[in-house]
């Protein structure tokens, strides 16, 4: 059964993650990276490891 395909397959958009602001340690919950902060650092997703 075809979903709308507007939504990119990244991960499941139910389940938001934790993005945390590498420059200021906001975190933010979102179901998709939301790029960058307000401080104008950038964002990762803690659920990732940093490597
Ligand atoms: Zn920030």
């Amino acid at each position: 059964m075809p979903h709308s395909q507007d939504v990119e397959g990244t991960n499941d958009p139910e389940s938001p993650s934790q993005y945390e602001c590498l420059q200021c340690g906001t975190i933010v919950e979102a179901t998709t990276n939301p790029g960058t902060c307000s401080c104008g650092g950038d964002f990762h997703n803690r659920a990732k490891s940093l490597e």
